[in-house]
């Protein structure tokens, strides 16, 4: 069973001038699908052949791990983005105030952090197993999955990113890049993990009434 090469969920020049057409002709058809091709080469006749991408992701290292992490992240990245950036909603935002102080205070520190991330990589907005939202920098194909964390939001800092675009002005990719976000699939990655959870959701959770909210507000939008 191959690794999907996923559709991008935009035309290729959908997000322009943000991410140009030209930055995302590289970036998807020839870095993301780099990325699954060798996946696939890499697991063919093994006992990974057969594993869900996560499961391949928390069982090998090197350039498997490597690549099977990096189809992961390309694939989330092009979700947290959309052509029709809509505000954040409110129990999303209020979340964010939760464990932030506020929204300008993590969009602060979210720059801060992708713009001073060494080398390449990648900052992510997760959610940790104690359900506490935090941001952090993740060095080449590091991925939230390793920590059993809830991937919500990711930001690509490689320069193939950007730099066709940019140059060297990562924090203005970044600055450009957030206006771009796509709040709603943030919010729904929050509603993925209750779904996820084996056990119903803890009596007394924060996070519960929170997704409870989210949910209902997901469903009066669609
Ligand atoms: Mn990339």
């Amino acid at each position: 069973m191959a690794i999907e090469f996923p559709k991008l969920p935009y035309d290729m020049d959908a997000l322009s001038p943000v991410i140009t057409k030209e930055i995302i002709e590289y970036h998807y058809n020839k870095h993301h699908k780099a990325y699954v091709d060798n996946t696939n080469r890499l697991i063919s006749g093994t006992e990974f052949e057969d594993m869900t991408l996560n499961d391949i992701i928390l069982n090998s290292d090197g350039a498997l791990f490597n690549n099977a992490a990096q189809a992961f992240n390309h694939e989330f990245y092009w979700l947290c983005m959309t052509p029709d950036p809509k505000p954040i909603n409110k129990k999303m935002k209020d979340l964010i105030e939760r464990d932030f102080g506020s929204f300008d205070d993590f969009k602060e520190e979210f720059i801060q952090k992708a713009a001073t991330l060494f080398g390449s990589g990648w900052c992510w907005l997760e959610l940790n197993v104690d359900e506490k939202l935090i941001i952090t920098q993740r060095s080449n194909a590091d991925t939230p999955i390793i920590d059993h964390h809830k991937a919500l939001l990711t930001c690509d800092v490689w320069e193939h990113a950007y730099y066709l675009e940019y140059k060297n002005e990562r924090k203005r990719y970044i600055e450009s890049w957030f206006e771009i976000v796509d709040w709603d699939f943030v919010a729904s990655n929050i509603v993925d993990y209750y779904h996820d959870l084996t056990e119903v959701c803890r009596q007394n959770s924060e996070l519960c009434d929170y997704i409870d909210e989210l949910q209902n507000q997901n469903e009066v939008n669609s």
